[in-house]
């Protein structure tokens, strides 16, 4: 089937006097990627060299390092906000060991914090299905629920910082929910792309992503029910970014229980992938486009993040991210692709 998605990648190389090599000339190769939606590039380079560092998560339970966390059982009845009662009259609903609650500094109008776990220190291994399942599940009743309430804010989101390296400000497992009418440049570009593709195309780009990356067979990771498993193209992140498509669900109304078991299912794959290789934070996302279109369908990224090192603790995000909006990544897709298939 013909498709108009364009997988472009400019390989170049540049030559120097290597030191290593009694200054030899040495030539290293690097990657400039073309996001097949966005068109926004994105570098490829240092192959290999960048490794995720060992986190001691053992030590974030120590008094010093873990000082006040408003998240713990014991100070989370007094130290966190509840909701008004015409969002949820019982003020801070739970679902397991999920517990929604307003943020104390909103982001938006619906800006909601799962606390994921009843722990303060979770590890991968310690994101059995029943709790990611019960946060995500809580967590879009939530997006729902504000939906109703005000449906003249017409995107909806999930965001997760795991882990120090990135970005969380506590360790204790949380995810952010919001509703609103800005979810940020990202969101918004992949969404005008994704209209003018349907636009231009009659066809849905993400549907034909998923039929193309299929048939290219590089970075197609794996279906788990409804829901396809690729490695991303272009990364925002240093190992690279999966991504998990659910081409049925457009809006915040349209997923179910089944869609969320699909997610946590594949997400657990993941964890187990992560642990193998010893990934310890991530960033992550879920989008949900606005009511009455069909271009934009729901997606999942995660995005592993590290510390450059544990000595100094230099962040993985540099000028490249904060200033040129150039994301760097130094593990080609298709060899993440070829890794994490194992474990779907
Ligand atoms: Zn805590």
């Amino acid at each position: 089937m013909s498709t108009k998605i364009k997988f472009q990648i400019f390989e170049s190389e540049s030559t120097f006097l290597d030191p290593r090599k009694k200054y030899e000339p040495t030539t290293e190769k690097f990657q400039v990627r073309i996001d097949p939606l966005t068109g926004r590039t994105g570098h490829f380079s240092h192959f290999g060299a960048m490794k995720a560092q060992k986190l001691d998560l053992e030590s974030y339970a120590q008094p010093a390092l873990k000082g006040f966390c408003p998240f713990c059982l014991e100070n989370r009845g007094k130290a966190t906000p509840k909701f008004i009662k015409e969002i949820f009259p019982e003020g801070r609903p739970s679902k397991g060991e999920a517990t929604l609650i307003p943020n104390l500094f909103p982001y938006d109008v619906h800006s909601g914090i799962m606390i994921m776990t009843d722990e303060h220190v979770v590890p991968l291994s310690g994101f059995h299905e029943k709790r990611l399942s019960d946060a995500f599940s809580l967590g879009i009743e939530f997006l729902k629920r504000a939906r109703t309430i005000d449906p003249l804010l017409p995107y909806h989101l999930m965001t997760w910082n795991y882990m120090p390296p990135s970005g969380g400000g506590l360790v204790h497992p949380h995810q952010q929910y919001f509703a609103t009418k800005h979810p940020g440049n990202q969101f918004m570009d992949e969404l005008r792309a994704s209209e003018a593709y349907y636009a231009t195309t009659a066809t849905n780009f993400w549907q034909s992503l998923i039929e193309e990356e299929t048939r290219v067979g590089e970075r197609y990771i794996g279906r788990v029910g409804t829901s396809h498993w690729l490695a991303s193209f272009v990364s925002f992140g240093f190992h690279g970014d999966i991504l998990c498509i659910f081409p049925d669900v457009f809006s915040i109304d349209d997923i179910t229980g089944d869609h969320i078991d699909c997610l946590v299912s594949g997400l657990s794959n993941v964890f187990r992938y992560y642990e193998s290789i010893g990934i310890y934070s991530f960033n992550a996302a879920l989008f949900f486009g606005p009511n009455d279109q069909k271009s934009f369908p729901c997606h999942f990224r995660i995005t592993p993040r590290t510390f450059l090192n544990t000595r100094d603790f230099a962040p993985d995000m540099n000028f490249f991210q904060t200033i040129l909006a150039e994301p760097i990544c130094v593990k080609l897709p298709e060899e993440l692709c070829r890794e994490v298939k194992n474990f779907f």
